[in-house]
Protein backbone atom coordinates (compact mmCIF):
# COMPACT_ATOMS: atom_id res chain seq x y z
CA UNK A 1 0.00 0.00 0.00
CA UNK A 2 1.43 3.81 -0.64
CA UNK A 3 3.00 5.52 2.03
CA UNK A 4 2.46 9.44 2.17
CA UNK A 5 6.06 11.24 1.73
CA UNK A 6 5.13 13.90 4.35
CA UNK A 7 3.51 12.23 7.18
CA UNK A 8 4.39 8.17 6.44
CA UNK A 9 0.79 7.29 7.18
CA UNK A 10 -0.01 4.01 4.80
CA UNK A 11 -3.07 4.42 3.54
CA UNK A 12 -5.68 1.78 3.38
CA UNK A 13 -7.03 -0.08 0.35
CA UNK A 14 -9.95 1.08 0.08
CA UNK A 15 -8.71 4.64 0.53
CA UNK A 16 -6.26 3.74 -2.31
CA UNK A 17 -8.38 2.60 -4.62
CA UNK A 18 -11.30 5.12 -4.17
CA UNK A 19 -8.37 7.85 -4.60
CA UNK A 20 -7.20 6.33 -7.98
CA UNK A 21 -10.38 5.64 -9.44
CA UNK A 22 -10.86 9.30 -9.39
CA UNK A 23 -8.02 9.89 -12.22
CA UNK A 24 -6.82 12.77 -11.14
CA UNK A 25 -3.12 13.92 -10.87
CA UNK A 26 -3.09 14.82 -7.19
CA UNK A 27 -4.31 12.97 -4.16
CA UNK A 28 -4.73 14.52 -0.25
CA UNK A 29 -3.18 12.70 2.08
CA UNK A 30 -6.40 11.13 4.01
CA UNK A 31 -4.06 11.74 7.80
CA UNK A 32 -1.69 14.86 6.98
CA UNK A 33 -4.00 16.48 3.72
CA UNK A 34 -0.88 17.45 2.05
CA UNK A 35 -1.16 16.73 -1.52
CA UNK A 36 0.79 13.42 -2.93
CA UNK A 37 1.37 12.78 -6.30
CA UNK A 38 1.88 9.15 -7.81
CA UNK A 39 5.60 8.68 -8.60
CA UNK A 40 7.19 8.58 -12.46
CA UNK A 41 7.67 5.29 -11.22
CA UNK A 42 4.12 4.32 -10.32
CA UNK A 43 2.72 6.09 -13.77
CA UNK A 44 5.00 4.01 -16.11
CA UNK A 45 4.08 0.98 -14.72
CA UNK A 46 0.65 1.39 -13.95
CA UNK A 47 0.08 2.79 -17.91
CA UNK A 48 2.08 -0.88 -19.09
CA UNK A 49 0.07 -2.91 -17.00
CA UNK A 50 -3.34 -1.12 -18.63
CA UNK A 51 -2.63 -1.55 -22.04
CA UNK A 52 -3.39 -5.43 -22.15
CA UNK A 53 -6.76 -3.79 -21.24
CA UNK A 54 -6.48 -1.96 -24.45
CA UNK A 55 -5.63 -4.52 -26.97
CA UNK A 56 -8.24 -7.65 -25.53
CA UNK A 57 -11.06 -5.86 -27.38
CA UNK A 58 -9.31 -6.02 -31.09
CA UNK A 59 -7.00 -8.86 -30.42
CA UNK A 60 -10.30 -11.05 -29.54
CA UNK A 61 -12.31 -9.33 -32.17
CA UNK A 62 -9.73 -10.72 -34.46
CA UNK A 63 -10.41 -13.70 -33.58
CA UNK A 64 -14.34 -13.59 -34.18
CA UNK A 65 -14.75 -14.27 -30.39
CA UNK A 66 -18.32 -13.37 -29.84
CA UNK A 67 -18.72 -9.87 -27.74
CA UNK A 68 -20.18 -11.36 -24.89
CA UNK A 69 -17.09 -13.33 -24.02
CA UNK A 70 -15.00 -11.00 -25.02
CA UNK A 71 -16.94 -8.48 -22.10
CA UNK A 72 -16.34 -10.30 -19.66
CA UNK A 73 -12.63 -11.56 -20.17
CA UNK A 74 -12.38 -7.40 -20.46
CA UNK A 75 -14.26 -6.89 -17.72
CA UNK A 76 -12.40 -9.60 -15.33
CA UNK A 77 -8.71 -7.91 -16.42
CA UNK A 78 -10.58 -4.70 -15.13
CA UNK A 79 -11.17 -6.06 -11.61
CA UNK A 80 -7.85 -7.89 -11.50
CA UNK A 81 -6.32 -4.68 -12.46
CA UNK A 82 -8.30 -2.40 -9.85
CA UNK A 83 -7.58 -4.79 -7.06
CA UNK A 84 -4.00 -5.19 -7.78
CA UNK A 85 -3.22 -1.34 -8.21
CA UNK A 86 -2.97 -0.48 -4.91
CA UNK A 87 -0.53 -2.42 -4.25
CA UNK A 88 1.72 -1.34 -7.05
CA UNK A 89 1.44 2.62 -6.05
CA UNK A 90 4.58 4.51 -4.86
CA UNK A 91 3.77 8.55 -3.41
CA UNK A 92 6.00 11.49 -4.24
CA UNK A 93 5.83 15.12 -2.82
CA UNK A 94 6.47 16.18 -6.38
CA UNK A 95 4.96 15.53 -9.18
CA UNK A 96 7.85 14.07 -11.09
CA UNK A 97 8.49 14.01 -14.61
CA UNK A 98 8.01 11.17 -16.77
CA UNK A 99 11.01 11.75 -18.40
ZN1 LIG B 1 0.28 12.41 5.02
Amino acid sequence: MPACQNCGYTWKRKETTLKMLTFKSSYRCPNCLQKQYLSAETRKRSSLYSLPFFLIIPFLAAFNIHFSVTLVIAVVYLVFYISYLPFTIKLSNENEPLW
